[in-house]
C-alpha cells in the first residue's frame, strides 16, 4: 500500500513574546521621528543663532556710532575723566563687556570692562565677545577710535535654554506621533492580518485543509488577500481530493494485483507439489513431509508410520489394455486410497505406480491395520468400472514406523526401510503387507533382490 504524504500546513506557532509587526512598526516610527525631529530642531536652533548674531551686529554698530559721537568733544578736549565715566557706564550694562578709547596716535585715553579685569586675555581672542571699532570724528576729521566688545554669553545661555525646551517638546511630540501612528497602523494593517491568522488557526483541519472560507474582512488589499487565499485553498482542496482518489484507486489496483499474485503463487506452489494425473501430492512434497514429520517424531516421540504401495504387474495392464486404461486404474486407485484413509493421513504419488501414505500418530500396529485395510479394499475393487468390471489389481505394501529401533531415524533411513519392506512383499508373493520390523527378524532383503523375482 502506497502512502503519499499530503502537504500539511504546519501550525502557526505563537511564542510567548515575539518581535511582531507591531513592535517593528513602533521601532521604525520612533527611529524615523527621532531623526526627523532632531534635524528640524538643530536647523531651527541654527537659524535662531544666526538671527541673534545679526541682531547683535546691528545693535553694536548703532551703539558704537552713538557712543563715538557722544565722546567726540571729550576726546578733543582730553577730558579723561568724562571718557572713563562714560566707558564705565557702558560696561556696567550686561550687553557691553568691553570699551576703550584711543587718540589718533593709538594711545589709550580710557578703558573699561573685561580686558581691564583680565589683562592677560586679549578682548579680540575672547569668543564670547563681538568687537566693534568706530572712528571718533568731528567735522569729518578723526580724533580718536572707539573699541566696543558686545557680549554673546547671554545669547548663548538663551539658546541653551531654548535647546532644552525644544528637546522636551520634541520628545513629547515624538511620543504622541508614534503612539498615534502606531495605533493607526495597528488598526489598519496588523488587526486584519491578525484576524486572518486567527481564522486560519481555528479553521485548518488535521489534513491541513481549510475547512471554511476566510470571511471578507475589508475591501482593501487584505480583503483581496483573503479572497486570493480562498481561491487558492479551494483549488488545493480539489487537487488534494483528486490526488487522494487516485492514490486510493492505485492502492486498490495494487491490492488486487497483489491478491492475484498471491493466488498465482499459491497455484504455482500447489502445481509444484501436485501430481497432475491423480491430483495427489508428488514426490517433492512427500520428501518435505518426511523431513518435517520424522524430525517432529524424533523430538517429541510421537509415532508416525509410512506406507509404500506398488501396484503388482502394472506393466502387464498397460501392455494388455493400453496406457489410457493404466491411467484410469491409477486414478481409481487414488479414489480407493482416499476413501479408506483418515483425513489426517496424507497420500502421495511418488512414482509411476508407486504411492506413499503418511499415517500421522499411527504406531506399528495401527499402521499395519491401515495397510491391510487398503490392500483388501484395492483387491476387491474393480479398477475400471466405467469400462469393465473384471479389471482387478493388487498391491504390495511395505510399512515402517518412527520412533523405531534406531534412535533418531533419518528420513532417508525410514524411506529405505519402507522400500525394503515393500520389496519384501513383492518378493514374497505380492498382494501382502510387510512391516520392516517383521523383516528384521527374518533377515533383510534388499531392493536388489527384486531382480531375482523373475
Ligand atoms: P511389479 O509387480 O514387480 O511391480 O511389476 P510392475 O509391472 O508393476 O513393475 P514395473 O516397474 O516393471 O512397471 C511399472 C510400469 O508402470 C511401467 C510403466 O509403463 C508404468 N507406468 C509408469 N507411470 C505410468 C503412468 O503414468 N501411466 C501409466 N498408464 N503407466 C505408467
Ligand atoms: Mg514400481
Ligand atoms: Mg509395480
Amino acid at each position: 500500500m502506497i502512502t503519499i504524504p499530503l502537504t500539511i500546513t504546519p501550525p502557526i506557532k505563537t511564542a510567548h513574546f515575539h518581535f511582531g509587526v507591531r513592535q517593528k512598526v513602533l521601532l521604525v516610527l520612533l527611529t524615523v521621528l527621532l531623526i526627523a525631529l532632531s534635524m528640524s530642531s538643530w536647523l531651527a536652533l541654527r537659524e535662531e543663532e544666526t538671527n541673534l548674531l545679526k541682531e547683535i551686529d546691528q545693535r553694536g554698530l548703532y551703539i558704537s556710532r552713538f557712543v563715538a559721537k557722544a565722546m567726540a568733544f571729550s576726546v578733543v578736549g582730553y577730558d579723561y575723566h568724562t571718557i572713563q565715566l562714560l566707558l564705565d557706564e557702558l560696561t556696567f550694562s550686561d550687553e557691553i563687556d568691553y570699551a576703550r578709547v584711543t587718540n589718533v596716535k593709538g594711545n589709550t585715553m580710557g578703558e573699561s570692562g573685561f580686558a581691564t579685569l583680565h589683562t592677560n586675555i586679549e578682548p579680540a581672542s575672547n569668543e564670547n565677545l563681538v568687537m566693534f571699532t568706530n572712528n571718533i570724528q568731528i567735522d569729518n576729521e578723526t580724533v580718536g577710535v572707539l573699541y566696543l566688545g558686545l557680549s554673546t554669553s547671554h545669547i548663548m545661555s538663551r539658546l541653551e535654554t531654548q535647546r532644552f525646551t525644544l528637546l522636551k517638546r520634541e520628545a513629547l511630540i515624538i511620543l504622541l506621533i508614534a503612539l498615534g501612528e502606531f495605533l493607526a497602523l495597528s488598526y489598519i494593517i496588523v488587526r486584519p492580518v491578525g484576524k486572518i491568522i486567527d481564522f486560519l488557526k481555528s479553521n485548518i483541519d488535521n489534513k491541513g485543509q481549510l475547512v471554511s472560507k476566510i470571511p471578507m474582512i475589508s475591501n482593501d488589499e487584505f480583503g483581496q488577500l483573503a479572497q486570493q487565499f480562498n481561491t487558492l485553498s479551494s483549488q488545493l482542496n480539489k487537487a488534494n481530493k483528486k490526488l487522494r482518489s487516485k492514490i486510493e484507486s492505485a492502492d486498490q489496483q495494487l491490492l488486487e494485483t497483489n491478491q492475484q499474485l498471491k493466488q498465482l503463487n499459491e497455484k504455482f506452489r500447489l502445481l509444484s507439489i501436485t501430481d497432475p494425473l491423480t491430483g495427489l501430492f508428488n514426490r517433492r512434497y512427500f520428501d518435505r513431509l518426511m523431513e518435517a514429520e520424522v524430525d517432529l517424531s524424533n523430538r517429541r516421540g510421537d509415532p508416525n508410520s509410512i506406507l509404500l504401495l506398488d501396484i503388482d504387474f502394472f506393466k502387464a495392464i498397460n501392455d494388455t489394455y493400453g496406457h489410457y486404461i493404466g491411467d484410469v486404474v491409477l486414478k481409481n486407485m487414488t479414489t480407493v486410497l482416499r476413501k479408506n484413509l483418515r483425513r489426517t493421513d496424507i497420500v502421495c504419488r511418488i512414482g509411476g505406480e508407486e504411492f506413499a501414505v503418511l499415517c500421522r500418530r499411527a504406531n506399528q500396529t495401527q499402521a499395519i491395520k491401515i495397510a491391510e485395510k487398503l490392500r483388501t479394499a484395492i483387491e476387491v475393487t474393480p479398477m475400471t468400472p466405467e469400462i469393465d468390471d473384471s479389471l482387478m489389481i493388487t498391491v504390495s505394501i511395505g510399512v515402517a514406523s518412527v520412533p523405531c529401533r534406531t534412535k533418531n531415524t533419518t528420513p532417508k533411513q525410514l524411506y529405505k526401510d519402507v522400500d525394503t519392506a515393500m520389496y519384501y512383499s513383492k518378493n514374497n508373493g505380492r498382494n501382502r503387507v510387510t512391516h520392516i520390523t517383521d523383516l528384521h527378524q527374518e533377515g533383510t532383503e534388499s531392493r536388489e533382490n527384486k531382480n531375482s523375482r523373475g
